[in-house]
């Protein structure tokens, strides 16, 4: 007979479960424990919690209160390695590389788009091509360079044709951003395009509703603005967003580049 857990105890579980799925975890596994009184003693309330793991995560990467990650290289090499040769959506079937996310692990900023492009299948990198080229602008513009910020997509490998990934893709990758962002821990989150936006916030709403707000997420803040490749289609909307990078750089006191500043 399982022994009944003490009610606080059982909150602070039950919390730290609600957190695994908010990040996308739902597969849990009980650790084996020896139910020795001395081992209950040994171990204490702290390691009691600890015997609830989301399969294959370490759960230090999933406070809360977002401790500081020591070895950010090291953590997110464990997220590649569990992401391994993935097959774990159809999106494999077609891919030359797995696109992990580049840049500075230490970003206050994390630009966020939808899926790689042909560019990006082929170099394993996010934003190498003609879009990739605006959002360097964009960033540059900022003050900052690409090298400042970290880039990830919500999925990692490249849909056919450059379709709009589908749901369970999404659902099944995003995950490994979610690791990614919880390592990273950004100040500013922007979400490029309305696939980004939607897939994080949980929402189905159009560009111009999901604009021009702050929204509270895992500890940073997030804005949305057009991805990059919707402004090479309509470079009317350049400007709008532009407000949104604005915005901010007003939060984090960042100052436009000069105008004939060199990078
Ligand atoms: Fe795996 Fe993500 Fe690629 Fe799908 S898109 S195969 S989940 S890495």
């Amino acid at each position: 007979m399982p022994s009944k857990l003490d009610p606080s105890f059982e909150k602070q579980l039950a919390a730290r479960v609600n957190y695994y799925r908010e990040m996308g975890i739902d597969d849990f596994y009980r650790r084996p424990v020896d139910t020795g009184e001395a081992s209950t003693k040994e171990h204490g309330r702290e390691g009691e919690l600890e015997e609830v793991i989301a399969a294959g995560v370490a759960s230090s990467l999933f406070d809360a209160s977002r401790p500081e990650i020591q070895d950010k290289p090291a953590a997110l090499q464990a997220i590649r390695e569990d992401i391994g040769d993935c097959t774990r959506c159809r999106l494999h079937k077609g891919r030359k590389n797995i696109v992990f996310g580049v840049g500075n692990v230490n970003a206050d900023i994390m630009f966020v788009g939808e899926g790689p492009g042909a560019d990006e299948d082929e170099q394993g990198e996010p934003f190498v091509g003609r879009a990739g080229q605006l959002l360097n602008n964009m960033i540059s513009a900022m003050g900052i360079q690409r090298r400042d910020v970290y880039i990830a997509n919500i999925v990692k490998c490249r849909p056919p044709g450059n379709r709009v990934p589908e749901k369970d893709e999404c659902d099944t990758c995003s995950p490994f951003l979610m690791r990614q962002i919880a390592v990273i821990q950004p100040k500013v989150i922007v979400a490029l395009g309305a696939v980004a936006a939607k897939n994080l916030l949980a929402v189905n709403d159009s560009m111009a509703n999901l604009r021009g707000r702050w929204y509270d997420f895992k500890g940073a803040r997030l804005l949305v603005t057009y991805h990059p490749a919707f402004l090479l289609r309509d470079p009317r909307q350049k400007k709008e967003a532009w407000k949104d990078l604005q915005t901010v750089m007003k939060f984090l006191g960042l100052k436009p580049k000069a105008k004939n500043s060199e990078d």
